[in-house]
């Protein structure tokens, strides 16, 4: 179980630590491709708005070539054809021009004297028509201009391969596509009368004010990516050392909240928590009657540590329920090879919080130290303090019941500091009252604090409990509570705490 609590919280912290780290990486990705698409769509809009720019200024030149020979036309092809080719000279981007009279071409500036009928419906708004070539160049795209008044029509055209040159140069890194009506022409020169497919990234679509066309620009897929990698390299560097950084407060913060537990952790496994006993004597013999087991922690580098400091952090943690259960097995080992000797059940007391009274653990914890001993040695004294006083429930209930059971006695220590009650003391078979050593150390100087101790010692004495006063350190306390028929005394007058081998030679020694 304590296994499993500390994986899973393992797990937490790494899930936690990588979390951290991750999260400023992938909302600078975010961010970062959010920029780039909207840089794309910026410059695809700037690429489309020139190339509208730039055709505009080539169909003027085209549209003045028509415009120049517009009132020519109904004229002999033989008076006029000179005008239609000096037209085509004078003009860069005219390839051919055509005069017409009533939709038919009668007079061409290639041919001379022609005859064809054209389809005016075929030219979006009636002025421009992209083609796919002519009878002279089939494969070469051809923009056809036409301007008509009346009966007459004049016509210039202009060469595809202009057009091309154009989306090139200006897309160099965008996809262009220049559509009127419903065909289209891309840089490669190529002629297309389909639906124009849509451009997978940042596409922008703008037409012209002045003449019926539009151009099309945008990316294929994946180019947001390829922009991302060309232009912010330093930015994913900054990222992932951001990402570091915050991985590594989140580890350390966690660490550093952790860490008396961990080392505590540590501290069990090597057992470095060690019992102390301190001697319990007879009332009114004197005579050693047992002991009671106090917690160090010999600590590697600190040396030995008073239990009020971790004890705290080990009842947070969970810890002192294992704690508690290597302090017993150290006990039974040191004291069982004497159990023989002892002439009366001879006194352990163990100190107990309430963490390890919600399960039946305990029990099994108590039978494996009774068993290490001589059976009837000793008595087993549980030390449970009244400040913290345990929930009745049935699981409790049915522990207290089993550990009577198992003739394992209890005792409340602190007795008088806390608010255990009549019923209270009870419910739990209480065996013993330890009498908080604050009282005892009042006898002669507090007359108010010997009247409470007056009323404890009572108290005990009706409710047929047996008293243990601690904190004896002078030879008036141990008269006075002698006195006043204290079965117990234990405190400095009678001995300190001290290792358990010491103990046991003192012990000996007697
Ligand atoms: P406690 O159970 O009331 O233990 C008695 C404390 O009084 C011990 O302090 C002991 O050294 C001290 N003491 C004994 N005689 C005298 C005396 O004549 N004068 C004075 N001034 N003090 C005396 P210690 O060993 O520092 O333990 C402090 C507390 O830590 C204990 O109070 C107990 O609540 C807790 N503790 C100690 N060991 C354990 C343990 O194994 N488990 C648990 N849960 N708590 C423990
Ligand atoms: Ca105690
Ligand atoms: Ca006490």
């Amino acid at each position: 179980m304590p296994l499993k609590t500390k994986t899973s919280k393992r797990s937490t912290k790494i899930a936690v630590t990588l979390l951290s780290g991750l999260l400023p990486i992938v909302l600078g990705f975010v961010i970062l491709h959010m920029q780039a698409e909207r840089a794309l769509k910026q410059s695809a809009q700037q690429t489309a708005e020139e190339a509208i720019r730039q055709f505009e200024l080539m169909l003027d030149n085209t549209a003045q070539a028509a415009r120049e020979l517009l009132p020519l036309a109904g004229q002999s092809c033989s008076e006029i054809n000179l005008a239609l080719r000096e037209q085509v000279t004078r003009r860069p981007f005219v390839r051919s021009t055509n005069l017409l009279w009533d939709d038919v071409i009668y007079c061409s500036s290639l041919f001379g004297d022609y005859h064809e009928k054209i389809a005016s419906g075929d030219y979006s708004q009636g002025q421009l028509l992209l083609m796919k070539g002519n009878p002279v160049t089939p494969d070469t795209a051809l923009l056809v201009y036409r301007l008509s008044k009346g009966k007459q029509g004049a016509m210039s055209t202009l060469d595809g391969y202009h057009l091309s040159n154009v989306l090139r140069l200006i897309g160099r890194q965008t996809l262009l596509a220049l559509q009127i009506g419903p065909n289209w022409l891309t840089a490669d020169g190529k002629f297309h009368d389909e639906a124009l497919p849509a451009f997978k990234v940042a596409e922008s679509k703008l037409t012209s004010s002045r003449y019926p066309f539009s151009v099309t620009a945008g990316f294929p897929k994946g180019e947001t990516w390829v922009y991302m990698t060309s232009q912010y390299p330093p930015l994913f560097s900054l990222l992932i050392f951001f990402g570091m950084i915050s991985g590594s407060i989140a580890h350390f913060l966690q660490k550093r909240t952790s860490s008396p537990t961990h080392e505590m952790q540590r501290a069990l496994e090597a057992v470095e928590f060690v019992p102390y006993f301190q001697a319990v004597v007879h009332g009114e013999t004197k005579a050693v009657s047992g002991l009671e087991v106090l917690m160090r922690w010999n600590h590697p580098k600190e040396g030995l540590v008073r239990p009020d400091l971790f004890i705290p952090f080990a009842e947070h943690s969970g810890l002192i329920v294992p704690m508690t259960r290597s302090l017993m097995q150290q006990t039974a080992t040191l004291l069982a090879p004497l159990s023989a000797s002892f002439k009366e059940p001879f006194h352990i007391g163990i100190n107990i919080t309430a963490n390890h009274c919600q399960d039946l653990e305990l029990v099994k914890d108590c039978r494996e130290f009774l068993d290490a001993f001589v059976p009837g040695s000793i008595h087993l004294v549980l030390e449970l303090t009244e400040r913290e006083l345990i929930e009745p429930t049935t699981i409790t209930h049915q522990l207290f019941e089993q550990l009577h059971d198992l003739g394992v006695k209890i005792a409340i220590d602190d007795f008088g500091t806390g608010h255990s009650s009549l019923g209270y003391l009870r419910q739990f078979n209480v065996d013993y009252l330890k009498i908080d050593q604050s009282f005892v150390a009042m006898i002669g100087i507090d007359t108010l604090s010997s009247h409470i101790l007056d009323s404890i010692i009572e108290l005990a004495v009706k409710l047929d409990l047996a008293m243990v006063a601690e904190g004896v350190e002078t030879q008036e306390q141990s008269d006075y509570l002698s006195a006043h028929n204290v079965n117990f005394l234990q405190g400095y007058l009678f001995g300190r705490p001290m290792p358990g081998a010491e103990f046991i030679s003192a012990l000996s020694a007697h």
